[in-house]
């Protein structure tokens, strides 16, 4: 049993203001502390019931989840309104983080799994956060969709599955102009030729890579930046299941 299912009393999350500001040069206010504080007490609850994340100790929870999170918008103006998605959230990573520290955004949640969108719609509730709405369904169906397809300026995508995979989920949801962020842990040069490659094919351009250390643990992480510049595709995102059974590769 995992500490989470007999804690009695859910600790406190480290501020680590110091830390936020000289890492991301933001720091969260009064109310952005308290919210992620009822995040990290509503999500080691939920755990006692579905499995919503292994990381459960404050720091690791701080570290993993809420800088991870806040992390991958480092090369953009976060000052500006925002319609974005976040793909595969899951338990609401990035998704829920981003919402907090961006008020004047509106941000979508997707997850496939029923259960956990139930999860994230109790958590908004508690939170009381006006900017968020979820979707229970699958990438590749929404992908389709006119009414979703190319409306998105950004979509977020984080431990869903390949860097090719996430970019067909993504970039038939981004706008032109629009872009869609990768959150991967290591990277490499064969790994930037591909994904250059992946989002031609799909209307997109690779704009940055950029390499991050997590503050605490100091563990490898990459935010992928692709630029939508064309209409995607008609065929893309593929069947439900195709996209992850056979992801795109080098042409
Ligand atoms: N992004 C979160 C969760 C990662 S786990 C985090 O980083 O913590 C991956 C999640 O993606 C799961 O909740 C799974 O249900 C969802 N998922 C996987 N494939 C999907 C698809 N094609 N469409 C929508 N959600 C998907």
């Amino acid at each position: 049993m995992s500490d989470s299912n007999h804690l009695e009393q859910i600790p406190e999350l480290p501020n680590m203001i110091e830390i936020w500001q000289a890492t991301l040069d933001w720091q969260p206010d009064r109310q952005q502390q308290q919210r992620f504080q009822r995040v990290y007490t509503e999500i080691l609850k939920g755990n006692r019931l579905q499995n919503l994340t292994r990381i459960s100790a404050p720091e690791a929870f701080w570290e993993k989840h809420l800088w991870d999170s806040l992390s991958g918008t480092i090369g953009i103006d976060t000052d500006r309104p925002c319609k974005a998605i976040d793909l595969g959230t899951g338990a609401g990573f990035p998704g829920i983080p981003l919402a907090i520290a961006y008020p004047h955004w509106q941000i979508t949640l997707l997850d496939s799994t029923r259960k956990k969108i139930a999860f994230i719609e109790t958590l908004i509730s508690k939170l009381n956060l006006q900017n968020v709405k979820t979707i229970a369904d699958r990438a590749e169906t929404i992908g389709q969709q006119p009414n979703l397809r190319e409306t998105y300026d950004l979509a977020t995508i984080r431990a869903v599955s390949k860097a090719s995979v996430c970019a067909e989920y993504a970039l038939p949801l981004v706008k032109i102009g629009g872009l869609a962020i990768l959150y991967r842990g290591s990277w490499s040069d064969t790994d930037t030729l591909e994904i250059e490659s992946v989002a031609a094919q799909l209307g997109g351009k690779l704009e940055a890579v950029y390499p991050l250390e997590t503050p605490l643990t100091k563990s490898i992480r990459h935010c992928i930046y692709l630029r939508k510049h064309f209409p995607t595709k008609k065929q893309f995102p593929r069947a439900i299941g195709i996209p992850d059974r056979q992801p795109l590769q080098t042409a």
